[in-house]
């Protein structure tokens, strides 16, 4: 296994940090912040990244996973935000389709249920065409034999029928790294386990203080812009400008033996719908939508959560009793909501919002993993107004989010095989620092597999060799993971 001197390369990013005049400092290592630092980079803004924790430590690791215009926010009338949905989730199934695997959904309607059949059939025909008539597959409907047919012991009774339509699954960590990875070949430098504590304006350029935790070094970073796209945090940056209101996303992870659905399955709620998402041998439950005050850095799955969700896959599958003992892992996310003071959680828009409350500072929040590419694209297109730059055209709808060919198999939406090379990769050439980092985010392993922390101690150990960490570091290590996923 080949050593790698973790050391030595953070601090070379460290010293390009601090010593590059930035055109921009991009503040948050979300899909958002990812986003924004490949289209500057590659437009030819001297780019710099940094993240307080693991690249998509935050709701960037913990979404549904999936690309989508958002039937629902069709059945709100959002017609505006379905269409950009719809277009970009084509979009990045053309630049990243090892990304962007079409996903059929069966949504199964019920005499008297708010979503009635005719409704719908008319719904994801308008949603293929806000697809600019190009969705990843075509919709269909179905009969109510053929519903019993296809999926496993739906709830049978008032059963009037279904729509088929497509949306794409995507892995949401992945789609992260990918991205700065693109970013960085153009240039960026992007530097996890960096938090920005303070911004002063001084003459053109912002003079930003960051903490390096990994160092317990602090040091200064002198970018003409900054963006703030810190999602969840971004109420807490200096002169932010944000208004959020956060909401919380549990998902559970069963096996797929336990609800054999061959498609992703729609089960509505009032109001509200949940899916149940085929991924590989597993099925994604979810997911809840709460409003939400507690501590940012460690969100809880709790037990009433565990119970709703379960409870409404029962109700729609009455034959599968999914109990506590099938469900193999879980995660909770926040949605960085945009507050508009209005109805409940699932009723606030989805849209992004970017605001410049100081010359050369840009909030942005909001939005959805599959606007991400969009959302940079605007935030960019403000900070070469203000930079008075002349840049490239936005590239980034045309480029491939990689170079073609390279680590392809790595990177995809099922976590790769369990190999100490796929280690030593994500170690070298994706900033991973902590065992975490690999188990949790770069792979996913903790949430596929049941014997998790098996895995856990065989990439530590490869961890160790090539980090060359000693039993002290090993053990702290450890108990670093067991506290992420406790
Ligand atoms: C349950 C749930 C399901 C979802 N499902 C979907 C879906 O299926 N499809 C979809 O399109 N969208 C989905 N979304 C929405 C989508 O996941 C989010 O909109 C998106 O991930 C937000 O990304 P972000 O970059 O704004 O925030 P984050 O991913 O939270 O990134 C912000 C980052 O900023 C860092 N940060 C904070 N403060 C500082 C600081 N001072 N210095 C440095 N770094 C800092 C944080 O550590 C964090 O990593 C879902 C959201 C949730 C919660």
């Amino acid at each position: 296994m080949i050593q790698v001197d973790a050391e030595r390369l953070r601090k070379e990013r460290a010293e390009q940090l601090e010593q590059t005049d930035f055109d921009v400092l991009v503040v948050g290592g979300g899909i958002v912040g990812a986003g924004v630092a490949r289209d500057a980079a590659m437009r030819g803004l001297r780019t710099g990244l940094v993240e307080q924790y693991d690249l998509a430590f935050g709701t960037s690791s913990r979404s549904s996973r999936l690309l989508h215009g958002g039937l629902r926010y069709l059945a709100q009338g959002r017609i505006g935000l379905v269409y950009e949905a719809s277009h970009e989730k084509r979009v990045l199934h053309r630049i990243a389709s090892h990304l962007a695997e079409p996903l059929p959904f069966v949504f199964p309607t019920y005499r008297r249920s708010d979503w009635p059949l005719w409704q719908l059939r008319f719904g994801v025909k308008l949603y293929d065409l806000l697809c600019g008539g190009r969705n990843l597959g075509p919709s269909t409907w179905m009969r109510p034999s053929d519903v019993l047919r296809r999926l496993p012991e739906p709830k049978p009774a008032g059963l009037t029928g279904a729509v088929r339509y497509y949306d794409g699954l995507t892995n949401d960590a992945r789609l992260v790294l990918d991205t700065l990875r693109s970013a960085a070949t153009s240039g960026a430098v992007v530097c996890n386990y960096t938090r920005l504590e303070t911004a002063v304006p001084s003459g053109s350029r912002w003079v930003c203080q960051v903490h390096d935790a990994e160092s317990d070094r602090a040091f200064s970073v002198h970018a003409r812009a900054v963006v703030n796209a810190t999602g969840p945090w971004a109420l807490s940056l200096p002169h932010s400008s944000v208004r959020l209101r956060l909401t919380k996303g549990v998902h559970l992870v069963i096996e797929h033996e336990a609800l054999p659905v061959p498609d992703a399955v729609v089960m509505a709620q009032e109001n509200r719908i949940l899916f149940a998402i085929p991924w590989g041998d597993r099925v994604i439950l979810g997911t809840t939508d709460t409003d939400y005050q507690g501590p940012l850095d460690r969100v809880p799955v709790n037990p009433d959560d565990v119970d709703y969700v379960l409870g409404v896959v029962n109700e729609a599958f009455p034959g599968a009793h999914v109990d506590r003992a099938k469900v193999v892992s879980s995660w909770a996310g926040l949605r960085p909501l945009i507050a508009s003071g209005r109805g409940g959680p699932s009723d606030i828009s989805r849209a992004h919002e970017i605001r410049e409350p100081k010359p050369g500072w840009i909030d942005v929040a909001g939005g959805k993993l599959t606007t991400y590419r969009l959302i940079g694209e605007q935030v960019v297109d403000r900070l070469a107004a203000y930079l008075g730059r002349k840049t490239f055209p936005c590239p980034t709808a045309a480029a491939p989010l990689l170079e073609a060919g390279e680590v392809r198999g790595l990177s995809g939406i099922l976590p790769p095989e369990v190999r100490p090379e796929v280690v030593e990769h994500y170690c070298r050439g994706e900033w991973a620092v902590h065992l975490d980092d690999v188990v949790i985010r770069r792979t996913s392993w903790h949430y596929y597999h049941r014997n998790s922390q098996e895995i856990a101690r065989q990439v530590a150990n490869w961890m160790a060799e090539i980090f060359q960490w000693d039993a002290a570091r090993q053990a702290a290590e450890w108990a670093r993971y067991l506290q992420a996923t406790g």
